[in-house]
């Protein structure tokens, strides 16, 4: 099998699974408890949360252990406008569904939700952001970078403006955080959210940073961990895990990033070589390592992504598709791909772990494929 959807999740690395061992038996009291498994357990939460907050430029008063990044979205989204009975939410057109749909459910609350367009690359121009913003805007919400295409949004620049203006700013860095350097004070973020299952820990945690100062409501009541934000006993495992995978994938960030983007060209050109008229989607420079989006026009999405499975090769579509219905993704329609190229695109995140051979087969396959599923169309 040939792996190459890092961006819909990651293997565990070794050492993160060894760590989330060593925590279920070790340190499987309630962080909560006041005896002496607990203090242990709660010892260790924080520390975790410091080393956390160190990689992020935070201080540990700001991190909010989460289940995700879907719930982190969620939290900063609905956290904020429930502190408001009415006004609008800025988002960018490329949003992930966590951001996109948290924000729509808030219409029938009486909120107006503004869309900041995106250029042909999928980047928001910081102005576009500011223009869409007044005082009754409650929050604006951009992506560090998005899941299909990799392009890489402005967000330092946007931050700035919107800082300047008062107005809290969220944004949502699940694919970038661990392949690319990010720091919540020099983006000027307001509010961050992230994901373990991303950067080879467990799945089902995340985190939000919220900078002090930043007032929102919590979406969960109870026993008031997580400082009443985010109650309910912590994943004290998965929490170590992901701090632990945190720490791994700064260690090797740039190593990992020139490999990885290099694999990712080189599969590109292999592609594009053997493969006539195939689009690439997504900005060429100002990206995440390992996406790599194409769309090959008379090739659907779902005929693609079922010949390369039953073939060993796991990849993905757009996020329509991954959700099981075959409508055009939200993204590459932002970009301006017209639908019936949009629905014919194919997905590729390279990992840390993929070999050239890897990825030469990968290619060999996606030219049989295609050709078939070409023919069978003519
Ligand atoms: N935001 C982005 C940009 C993502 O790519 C994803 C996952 O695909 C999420 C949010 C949701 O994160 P999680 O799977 O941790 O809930």
């Amino acid at each position: 099998m040939v792996y190459l959807d890092h961006n819909a999740t990651t293997p565990v690395r070794s050492e993160v699974l060894r760590t989330v061992r060593e925590a279920m038996t070790e340190y499987w009291g309630n962080p909560s408890s006041t005896h002496s498994l607990g203090r242990k357990a709660f010892a260790c939460l924080e520390t975790a949360r410091e080393r956390l907050a160190s990689i992020l430029g935070a201080s540990s008063r700001e991190l909010f252990f989460t289940s995700g990044g879907t719930e982190s979205d969620n939290l900063a989204i609905l956290g904020i406008a429930d502190q408001w009975g009415d006004g609008n939410i800025v988002i960018s057109a490329i949003e992930h569904a966590a951001v996109h749909d948290a924000a729509y459910s808030l219409k029938a609350k009486g909120f107006e939700i503004r869309e900041i367009p995106v250029d042909e690359n999928g980047i928001i121009a910081p102005e576009s952001a500011l223009e869409r913003v007044d005082d009754k805007t409650r929050l604006v919400s951009v992506m560090y970078a998005n899941n299909e295409i990799g392009s890489v949004e402005p967000i330092r620049e946007v931050g700035e403006k919107l800082a300047s203006r008062g107005v809290p700013f969220h944004c949502d860095a699940v694919q970038a955080f661990g392949k690319v350097p990010v720091d919540v004070r020099l983006e000027n973020v307001s509010l961050l959210s992230i994901s373990s299952h991303k950067i080879y820990g467990p799945k089902g945690c995340g985190a939000l940073y919220a900078r002090s100062g930043t007032s929102f409501r919590p979406r969960t009541f109870g026993g008031g961990q997580e400082r009443n934000m985010r109650t309910g006993t912590q994943n004290l495992p998965a929490i170590l895990g992901f701090v632990s995978a945190a720490e791994l994938a700064m260690k090797t960030l740039e190593a990992d990033a020139l490999r990885i983007n290099d694999l990712t060209e080189m599969m590109f050109q292999k592609i594009s070589d053997k493969i006539e008229n195939v689009i690439r989607n997504g900005h060429p420079r100002r990206k995440i390592p390992g996406t790599l989006s194409i769309c090959i026009p008379g090739a659907e999405t779902e005929s693609l992504l079922a010949s390369l499975d039953q073939e060993g090769i796991c990849a993905s579509g757009g996020a329509a598709c991954s959700s099981g219905s075959v409508g055009a993704s939200r993204t590459l329609l932002a970009i301006g791909r017209r639908k019936v190229d949009a629905i014919c695109t194919v997905r590729f995140s390279i990992g840390r772990n993929n070999t050239v051979d890897e990825i030469n087969t990968a290619v060999d396959v996606l030219e049989k494929v295609t050709n078939r599923i070409r023919q069978a169309n003519l």
